[in-house]
């Protein structure tokens, strides 16, 4: 995004003195308004104003757009050019917008990759209670569409649970961390054997001292939520941790958001969004992806890699200022915003 210094300076004088506002505004900046990744009340209420936290936007091209939706939003006060908001924050949720523009230039350009909890669902205390909003699926679904088809799952979770929680839609989907890898046309691949009867007995043995822990058994792994007991924490971590010893190389554990997983040692999400971007028609797009986790990271290092770009969302294992979404709502919102903003162009084109 190129960003004349004067077009900027021009807008923030008008929002922060009830000025006229400029007379011609591009498609593109209504769009990037559409975005609201930055939430200017509370940025205010979690940031109080420091002066060498600031950020002045005439200097920074990233604060620049963020200004513009900022200021759209009327919630900030800009006096003299400069706006009160820490850069970093700002920099990384105008980020997502930025995401967001670029897919809106070029959308055969760009694969996107979701991971599922705690990006696109909010977390729960126990992994089968999570609740999926209403129009996800249909949104995920429009977006998809606009993509040409390159929107895929990247989940810790069984395939059966991606298609439950979508349904009646299904995805291309990369489950159990890439250990099963399905096209929506039903092409499928599984990665890894069944994990071993004796690993689950010996999860199950530990993992039952402790009232409120919970295994989740898949086809692959297996993971061990313990946010209902937080106590458990290090005890489970030593027992996993021998577990896996005892599994020789063929295991690996991830330590994520009050859940300890195992997965085969081989399987993670890099490579199988590495594995979907070999075929159509995710082959040759820039990969975008979205997550929230441990298990997300080596994802998103790789898309980065490959010259896309890696979006966090905050939780217990992102903090907020290194993240560019606060939530999954706001992941949602992207999403829903997004895939309207496509679809609308499309038409516009088609006219
Ligand atoms: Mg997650």
């Amino acid at each position: 995004m190129s960003a004349p210094r004067a077009q900027g300076k021009r807008h923030m004088a008008a929002a922060g003195a009830g000025g006229p506002r400029p007379r011609a505004h591009s498609r593109r900046f209504f769009a990037l308004c559409r975005y609201p990744m930055l939430e200017i009340d509370c940025v205010a209420r979690t940031h109080p104003f420091e002066p060498k936290a600031h950020l002045n936007v005439e200097d920074s091209r990233r604060g620049w757009s963020a200004g513009r939706a900022l200021s759209c939003r009327g919630l900030i006060e800009i006096t003299g050019g400069k706006m009160n908001i820490p850069a970093q924050r700002a920099n990384l949720q105008a980020a997502a917008a930025e995401v967001a523009e670029r897919i809106m230039c070029a959308p055969h350009a760009y694969a996107l990759f979701l991971d599922l909890d705690g990006t696109l669902l909010d977390i729960a205390e126990r992994p089968d209670a999570v609740r999926v909003e209403p129009g996800l699926a249909s949104d995920l679904d429009r977006l998809r569409d606009s993509l040409a088809g390159a929107l895929a799952i990247v989940s810790g979770r069984t395939l059966d649970d991606i298609d439950g929680f979508l349904h009646p839609l299904r995805f291309d989907a990369a489950a159990e961390h890439g250990s099963t890898l399905r096209l929506a046309d039903g092409d499928s691949a599984t990665l890894a054997a069944t994990i071993d009867p004796d690993v689950v007995a010996a999860v199950e043995s530990a993992a039952g001292t402790f009232a409120g822990v919970t295994v989740e058994r898949k086809r692959s792994a297996l993971a061990v939520h313990y946010r209902a007991a937080p106590h458990a924490a290090e005890t489970l971590a030593a027992a996993m941790r021998d577990i896996v010893a005892r599994s020789g190389a063929e295991l690996r554990l991830i330590a994520g958001r009050c859940v300890y997983e195992l997965t085969p040692a081989l399987a993670s999400k890099a490579r199988a969004v590495e594995s979907l971007s070999s075929f159509f028609p995710f082959a040759g797009r820039r990969p975008i992806f979205i997550g929230d986790d441990a298990s997300d990271e080596e994802a998103c290092a790789l898309v980065e890699r490959c010259g896309g770009a890696a979006l966090a969302v905050a939780g217990e294992y992102f903090a907020p200022e290194r993240s560019a979404f606060a939530g999954p709502a706001q992941v949602r919102r992207w999403i829903a915003t997004l895939a309207a903003d496509l679809r609308a162009a499309c038409g516009d084109r088609g006219r």
